[in-house]
């Protein structure tokens, strides 16, 4: 009798540099792949829109790979925790494998399961997968976390270098009797009525293929000129690698490592260590949220808690999530993210200060419109740079530093090409005369709010 093993995929949906997935080759029997839908634990967020349209494609492509190497993906939904366990039953598996999550909720998931699987007998190990430097070996001499990125990159690159990627295997055999699965279509991932996701499936394909071919290419054609020009929207220049890395399609250690090999020498240089301290924010936001588990919800600043935020009103955060504010950069960014499920960085921080700061909206409608219709939306990087800009966060800009959409156009996209290509009736940077909002006055009114926090004892 062969007792299989469980590798249980979650944010790691990629058949190279997965170490759960190694392991269980090196157990030498059979394997069961399973993925759970969870969207019922206990403090687990449920998926915005674009994720769950990720997610499918990125499943089905992960089914197929594991199908060409003998291998299949189990899919069943419901709470992870009892879910886990009846398949190990079903199959009386003798292992149990994963690469870790950082988030609150799942970590006191999987502790819960490793502890009731192993009283049940089974060998469960769990791996470094998602994050090049585990959040608890990174800490100041005091022993707490990092609070500014520039010390805590500086101490992650005086660790022990990350680990070089794992090889893809060859065969991943599933056991004679494949535990049974959900019809992934059952999930009904995918939006049908109405099916908005047509710019989606326009400008990605996901699934680990397309991921690798996007990192090569990246590192071939755009890593010269990145440092240069990664915050200008048209350029297309930087990676756009943060869905892959969100889904786990690529590991940060591919990526350190391959950037490593192609970094050259001079201005691809200087680029690669720009793009790697990139990398490195990524770290710091999961680091940050691992240390404060309510990042989305809680200021980690509290004395924001007592920010006066006015009375929500719904029509600007409306005409903001269209696209129609009459300020030509933030609805060009609002239009980008609301078709392709992505925007360019600069303009998240241009449209998210001009919510939080022009709108007065709280910071925290903002992420969640951003967790809906981002396909990269992240647990720890969208909280965290969402508390970044509103200046409440860690290492965050100050609070009266508000971004000016016009002065950002001018700088970062001068002849209006970003601009034009999402939003074709501008012609320039400059708010139109029916804004619904005036950005000098309204930029006053924000620093009175802020003064008023700041004198509330
Ligand atoms: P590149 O410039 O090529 O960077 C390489 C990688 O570094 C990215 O893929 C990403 O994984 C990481 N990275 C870069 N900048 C940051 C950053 N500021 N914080 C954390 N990681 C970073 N990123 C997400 O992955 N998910 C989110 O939900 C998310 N929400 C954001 C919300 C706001 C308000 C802002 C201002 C930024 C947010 N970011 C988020 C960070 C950043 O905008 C995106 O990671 C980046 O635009 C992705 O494009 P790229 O892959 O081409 O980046």
């Amino acid at each position: 009798m062969t007792a299989p093993s469980i590798v249980w995929f979650r944010d790691d949906l990629r058949l190279a540099d997965n170490p759960a997935l190694r392991a269980a080759i090196d157990r030498d029997e059979p394997i069961i792949a399973l993925y759970v839908f969870d969207e019922e634990s206990d403090g687990i967020r449920p998926l915005g829109g674009a994720a769950k349209w990720w997610l499918h494609g990125s499943l089905a492509s992960l089914g197929e790979r594991l199908a060409e190497r003998g291998g299949a993906l189990v899919l069943r939904r419901g709470p992870a925790g009892r879910v886990i366990r009846d398949v190990a039953k079903e199959s009386g598996a003798g292992a149990v494998f994963w690469n870790r999550r950082y988030g609150g909720a799942e970590r006191a998931i999987d502790a819960d399961l490793k502890d009731g699987l192993r009283a049940d007998g089974l060998t469960v190990e769990s791996f470094a997968g998602s994050l090049l430097f585990e959040p608890w070996t990174v800490t100041t001499g005091a022993g707490t976390p990092y609070a500014v990125f520039t010390p805590f990159w500086r101490a992650c690159q005086a660790m022990p270098a990350p680990r070089a990627p794992l090889p893809e295997p060859r065969e991943v055999p599933a056991p004679g009797r494949t535990p049974k699965s959900d019809d992934l279509d059952d999930w009904e991932l995918l939006p049908t009525k109405p099916d908005w996701a047509a710019g989606l499936r326009e400008t990605w394909e996901p699934g680990e293929p397309a991921a690798r071919a996007r990192l090569r290419d990246f590192l071939a054609e755009d890593l010269g000129s990145y440092d240069d020009s990664r915050d200008e929207p048209s350029t297309g220049s930087t990676s756009r690698l943060s869905p892959r890395l969100r889904w786990g399609e690529i590991s940060p250690y591919q990526v350190w490592h391959e950037t490593a090999e192609a970094r050259g020498t001079g201005a691809k240089a200087a680029s690669a260590g720009r793009f790697l301290s990139e990398i490195g924010w990524r770290e710091f936001a999961a680091h940050t949220l691992f240390h404060f588990p309510d990042l989305a919800t809680k200021n980690l600043r509290s004395e924001f808690d007592a920010f006066p935020w006015p009375r929500l009103k719904p029509t600007q955060l409306e005409a903001w999530q269209k696209g129609k504010t009459g300020i030509p950069l933030v609805d060009a960014g609002m239009r980008e993210l609301w078709h392709t499920g992505i925007m360019h960085n600069r303009i998240r921080m241009v449209t998210a200060s001009f919510l939080i700061k022009n709108l007065l909206i709280d910071w925290r409608r903002g992420e969640e419109w951003f967790w809906d219709t981002l396909v990269d939306a992240d647990g720890a990087s969208n909280p965290f740079n969402w508390q970044w800009v509103a200046g409440s966060g860690a290492d965050a800009a100050p609070y009266f530093r508000v971004f000016n959409p016009e002065l950002q156009a001018k700088k970062f996209d001068p002849r209006a090409l970003y601009i034009r290509q999402w939003a074709p009736e501008y012609s320039s940077g400059e708010a139109t005369e029916d804004a619904i909002v005036e950005l000098g006055e309204t930029r006053k009114r924000a620093l009175a709010a802020y003064e008023e926090m700041r004198r509330t004892p």
